[in-house]
C-alpha cells in the first residue's frame, strides 16, 4: 500500500468531524505570534496524512501568521 495524503473539501470535513466539531477546533487554535486565536482562509488546506489524521493549515484570524491544527481522526481508517 502507498502512503499518500490527499486534499478535502471544508464540506467533505464537516461531514466527517460534524459541523459543529469543525466551528470548536477553528476557534481553538494557537498562533505563534499571538496566542490563543481563530484560523480563517483554511478551506485550501484541509489534508488527511497517510495515518488518517487531518491537518488543517490556515492563517490567525489576528494576524495572519500561518497556523496549523491536527486533528485525530485516524481511528476511522
Ligand atoms: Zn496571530
Amino acid at each position: 500500500m502507498t502512503k499518500t495524503s490527499r486534499k478535502i473539501t471544508k464540506e467533505e470535513l464537516a461531514k466527517k468531524i460534524g459541523a459543529e466539531n469543525l466551528a470548536l477546533v477553528l476557534d481553538n487554535v494557537y498562533c505563534a505570534e499571538c496566542g490563543p486565536t481563530a484560523m480563517v482562509e483554511y478551506e485550501e488546506g484541509i489534508i488527511i496524512e497517510s495515518s488518517g489524521d487531518t491537518i488543517l493549515h490556515g492563517k490567525c484570524k489576528k494576524c495572519g501568521h500561518k497556523v496549523a491544527r491536527l486533528l485525530e481522526t485516524g481511528e476511522e481508517k
